[in-house]
């Protein structure tokens, strides 16, 4: 295949292709970057992998297209991490030098491998060096260690054609339209935000590139930046529709794509009451973002499923190896040309069905319901509880802006659900609380104790981190 970045350029050289608040660059001139930011990063000549620390910038995507001629796999790094962990994910990426915004250069500083900042390769010579002009579609592109909201983190790869059939898959599902342009508020090191990026080049379309997500910036630039989809987690969507209040957005947006957690029915429902187009998606870092998208004109039938598998997607639903009859739940399993082919340096999985750890169901119609991950999963006196169901009850009481259910190890029951809660209503007390759980939800369900608190554990995307609750 001929280099993604170059053939867009040749096809539509004076298209925006990154658009910030204060600046914003053509696909031609992005190619140019990039082409010349790799002769200089030619200088360095690393001794290993590149990794990339910054938050979202045009020069971070320069960066990142840059390696892209020299082939060499970008390894993409939290910003939110400690040094520690920083360091131990280059040690695990074999990383051998580290690209930076001018903000994290200090800190990445002390680490024990090279690092410069975006600024000084720009100084470099640029060398007359050949630069790759065809993608070689099978090698590594970009490694991201997932999210962490469960266990230590592990470097899932993500090959040109993950990204390639992800972009094509997602575009058969959401079509694309001459005037698209997707607002990124999720960071360009996890696959939410860089999946844009690689769509923007792949399909000719802007991006409207955010640094970090800010519900009035991200209302103001829907509102008045013809902005026409948006990727969105189940918290900043929420801030969302609370920023919009009593108005609407253009009819020219068309699509929020909710994705990277549950999505609670009260939170789909006032999207839906605020007629605000919300679609549910359900992917991950190792199918390189949307596996199932429900579709636009199913979004208001099928409230609360994440779609059908994409186009060249399989996703099958097993409990013990059995596959599951509609409705009833099992863990899903992945297979398509999306599906990464593994982790950095683990053995790969000898099947070619990819395990999620994710539970979820098939309706009779075939449209997909994640339920929760299998390692929340809370097993009391035998009954399973899903902390999502949970959640979803409480949000939908007022009073309450944020909810995280999780277990606590118990002598009588194994383990009960206890609650952590964000409250904007001072007089909101526990046991009413508990008494309109009891009203909606069965008795082993209802959450043992409540606890308040100003913030819940989130990840770089706004993820909830359950694991780190109590
Ligand atoms: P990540 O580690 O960032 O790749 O996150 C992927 C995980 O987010 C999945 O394995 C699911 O547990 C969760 N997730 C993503 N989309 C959905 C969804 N629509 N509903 C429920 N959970 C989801
Ligand atoms: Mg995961
Ligand atoms: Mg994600």
């Amino acid at each position: 295949m001929e280099h993604w970045l170059n053939k867009r350029a040749a096809l539509s050289p004076n298209q925006i292709a990154i658009e910030m608040e204060d600046h914003s660059v053509t696909f031609l001139q992005l190619q140019q970057k990039s082409q010349q930011f790799a002769r200089q990063l030619d200088n360095l000549k690393p001794n290993g992998h590149i990794a990339i620390l910054s938050d979202n910038s045009i020069d971070m995507a320069v960066a990142f297209w840059g390696c892209t001629y020299l082939q060499t796999p970008v390894v993409f790094l939290n910003t939110r991490l400690s040094r520690s962990e920083w360091q131990q994910q280059c040690n695990d990426a074999d990383v051998g030098l580290i690209l930076t915004s001018s903000h994290y250069l200090e800190k990445a500083k002390h680490l024990n491998v090279s690092v410069e900042s975006f600024l000084k390769v720009k100084k470099l010579t640029v060398n007359e060096v050949p630069l790759l002009d065809e993608i070689d579609a099978e090698k590594v592109c970009s490694m991201m260690f997932t999210s962490g909201t469960t266990g230590r983190a592990k470097a899932v790869q993500q090959t040109f054609h993950n990204h390639w059939s992800s972009a094509v898959a997602s575009s058969l599902n959401l079509g694309l339209l001459p005037e698209d342009k997707w607002l990124v508020c999720l960071p360009l090191f996890h696959i939410g935000g860089l999946s844009i990026l690689i769509k923007s080049v792949i399909y000719g379309m802007p991006v409207y590139l955010l640094e970090k997500f800010d519900a009035d910036k991200v209302h103001q630039a829907i509102m008045k930046s013809a902005v026409t989809l948006i990727s969105v987690v189940a918290v900043t969507c929420s801030r969302l529709l609370e920023r919009l209040g009593s108005e609407r957005y253009p009819d020219s947006f068309r699509c929020m794509l909710l994705g990277g957690g549950p999505a609670p029915k009260p939170l789909l429902e006032q999207a839906k009451a605020k007629q605000t187009p919300v679609v549910q998606t359900y992917g991950m870092t190792e199918t390189c973002s949307q596996i199932a998208t429900l579709n636009e004109k199913d979004a208001l039938r099928k409230l609360g499923s994440a779609g059908k598998p994409l186009f060249t997607a399989t996703l099958k639903i097993v409990d013990e190896k059995e596959e599951c009859n509609p409705n009833q739940i099992g863990e899903i399993l992945a297979k398509g040309p999306m599906v990464s082919p593994g982790y950095y340096q683990h053995k790969k999985q000898s099947n070619e069905w990819l395990r999620t750890g994710d539970l979820g169901y098939f309706d009779e119609e075939g449209f997909l319901y994640v339920v929760d991950r299998r390692s929340d999963l809370i097993i009391s006196g035998g009954e399973n509880i899903y902390p999502a169901e949970i959640e979803e009850v409480l949000l939908m009481m007022d009073g309450i802006v944020e909810a995280g259910v999780t277990a606590e190890e118990d002598k009588q029951w194994g383990q009960v659900p206890v609650a952590y809660i964000v409250k904007n209503d001072k007089q909101l007390t526990t046991d009413r609380i508990k008494d309109y759980c009891k009203d909606r939800l069965a008795n082993f369900k209802v959450p043992k104790q409540i606890h308040f608190r100003d913030q819940l554990p989130r990840n770089a995307t706004n993820k909830l981190q359950r694991h780190k609750l109590k």
